[in-house]
Parts: C-alpha cells; sequence; structure tokens
C-alpha cells in the first residue's frame, strides 16, 4: 500500500480521495477549501497546511483542480509539491488541462528526478463516488505502471493514449465535443418548443434520426429535463474546457467555429450568474426566456 497526496477535494476531488483511502493506502490532503478537507479527515486523511507537505509526505499526488494555473501553482509555486516530493515521486495530474502545460510541468518535474502520468477522467461525479470513471492516461511507461495501483482505486475502464500530455489532449478532445453538442441540444430543443412541439415529441421523433446522441437519454433526464441544476458539471468549467480547446485548435491552424459557438453560450450564462450551476441550466435558460 502507498503513501498517497491528494489536492483539490472538490465535487470530483472528494469522492475520488475517498476511494483511495478505501483501497488500503494513507492519504494526505491539501485544498483550500477547509470544510473540504475536514470532511476527508473525519474519513480517515491526514491534513497538510501546503502542496509542499503533501509531496512530503507522499510517494504519489495527485492533482483535481480546476484550471491549469492552479495546476501550475499547486505543483511547481511556491510551498508547491515538486518542493517536498522526494526523488522518483509521482504526481498524477487527473484535471481537465490543456496538454501543453501538462506537458511543461511534467517536464520540470523530470529535471527534479520526479514524473508526472497524465490520467484526465470522463463521465461524471457519480462515477466519482463509485469509482467508474473513465482515465485517460498518458506519460512515460514505467510511471504509469507504478501509478496504476492509485488508478485503479478511482476509475475501472483505462485507455492509453500515448507518451506525456496525451491524456489531456484526449480530455479536451472529447469535451469540446460532448459539450457543443450539449449546447446545440439545448438550442434545437428550444426553439421545437417555441414552435408548440413538446420535448417528449421531439424525443421520439429524433430516437429515429441522425439527431439522436446520448445525451438524450444519459445527462439530460437525470438533470435538465428534471430542472435540477445543482452540480454536476459547473458552467465555469465547461466553459474553460472549451475555451483551451479553441485555443488549441486555432494553434493548430483549425478554425474553431463550433467551439467559439459553444463558448459564446456558456459565457453568456456565466455573466448572467450561474457559473457555479451545472450545465443543465442552459436548457432552464432557453424556458426562463421562452415562458415555457
Ligand atoms: P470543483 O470546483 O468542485 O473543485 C475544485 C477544488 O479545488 C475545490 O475544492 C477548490 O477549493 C480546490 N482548489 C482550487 N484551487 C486550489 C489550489 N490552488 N490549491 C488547493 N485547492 C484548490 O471542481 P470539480 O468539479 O471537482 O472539477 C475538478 C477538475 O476536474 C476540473 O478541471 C474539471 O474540469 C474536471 N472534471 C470535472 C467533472 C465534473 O463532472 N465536475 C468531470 C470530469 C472532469
Amino acid at each position: 500500500m502507498a503513501n498517497v497526496g491528494f489536492i483539490g477535494l472538490g465535487v470530483m476531488g472528494a469522492p475520488m480521495a475517498l476511494n483511495i483511502l478505501k483501497g488500503g493506502h494513507s492519504l494526505s490532503v491539501f485544498d483550500l477549501n477547509p470544510d473540504a478537507v475536514a470532511r476527508l479527515v473525519e474519513a480517515g486523511a491526514t491534513a497538510c497546511s501546503s502542496p509542499r507537505e503533501v509531496g512530503a509526505a507522499s510517494d504519489f499526488v495527485v492533482t483535481m483542480l480546476p484550471e491549469p494555473r492552479h495546476v501550475r501553482e499547486a505543483i511547481l509555486g511556491k510551498d508547491g509539491v515538486a518542493e517536498g516530493l522526494r526523488k522518483g515521486g509521482i504526481v498524477i495530474e487527473m484535471s481537465t488541462i490543456d496538454p501543453k502545460t501538462s506537458q511543461s510541468v511534467g517536464d520540470e518535474l523530470r529535471k527534479r528526478g520526479m514524473n508526472l502520468v497524465d490520467s484526465p477522467v470522463g463521465k461524471t461525479s457519480e462515477h466519482a463516488v463509485t469509482g467508474t470513471l473513465t482515465l485517460m492516461i498518458g506519460g512515460e511507461p514505467e510511471a504509469i505502471a507504478r501509478a496504476e495501483p492509485v488508478l485503479d482505486c478511482m476509475g475501472n475502464e483505462k485507455y492509453y493514449c500515448g507518451g506525456p500530455g496525451m491524456g489531456h489532449a484526449m480530455k479536451i478532445t472529447n469535451n469540446v465535443l460532448a459539450t457543443t453538442i450539449m449546447v446545440a441540444n439545448t438550442e434545437a430543443l428550444a426553439m421545437g418548443l417555441k414552435c408548440g412541439l413538446t420535448l417528449e415529441l421531439m424525443q421520439s421523433v429524433m430516437k429515429n434520426t441522425m439527431a439522436w446522441n446520448s445525451q438524450f437519454s444519459t445527462a439530460m433526464p437525470k438533470k435538465g429535463f428534471l430542472g435540477d441544476d445543482s452540480p454536476g458539471f459547473a458552467i465555469r468549467l465547461a466553459a474553460k474546457d472549451v475555451r483551451l480547446a479553441c485555443e488549441l485548435e486555432e494553434s493548430l491552424g483549425i478554425p474553431s467555429r463550433i467551439g467559439r459557438g459553444g463558448l459564446a453560450a456558456l459565457d453568456a450564462a456565466i455573466v448572467a450568474g450561474y457559473g457555479d450551476r451545472d450545465t443543465a441550466r442552459l436548457m432552464f435558460m432557453l424556458e426562463e426566456k421562452l415562458g415555457v
């Protein structure tokens, strides 16, 4: 059993950290939110006062943070993980960030004799609770093999995407598509509703056409169709993913037409004050405007 550290105990990170404890590993944790830390300590984890302290107590440190800047700061910043982790230690970076940040943070760690495995996750907070996340893994094969027992506590589907940063490349590719499909779904359904069609009729018809996509039978019935916008997957995080994807597409010479359109819808929801609500809120916003 390993000494594992965990930084970022939010909607996803808290249940993932709990599953590492349940897997029999010892766990040291840090989060800016003391309540989040207290909940994990109650379950048996040890609280640390900085990412450096987490690093010093651990062989593996998992990071599950909102944005690239938080990841860079927690790992390489002052009092960061890299100041405490022993040589040979491994950071398992599971947030949704861009592959460039992932690769540059990994390069810096490798210069210091440490390593980084990227393993962002697919699916939802429910799957984080049950330890059944989809893991998109990148990194050096030897480091991945060593990290595997920790990864297995959190996910049950593993995809090996390639060298350093390739897990993050896969995740950003997945998320720009999933999120823009979601925005397109809400826009089309709003038009249908305004024309006087019912949700039930539209679903029955589209089940048999090329418009059908899995969000009609997975995310939407669980949240949007029920009027539930509790987090979930916060709109601010979805916007961050799409923004990172648009920048990546444009840096590769790919025009980001659909991505930029999806981002405009998400940014409008943030301006309206819904950044912390689940992406299901987009559906109600359209309905509120329609008065249906
Ligand atoms: P969240 O906002 O619920 O949690 C983030 C946590 O990080 C919070 O507890 C916050 O206090 C903490 N934090 C922020 N900055 C910190 C810092 N500098 N040092 C220590 N702690 C810090 O986010 P989440 O929904 O758990 O998502 C985490 C990551 O996983 C994001 O990159 C997100 O895009 C990705 N993700 C989310 C989902 C989802 O459904 N929510 C699914 C897959 C991937």
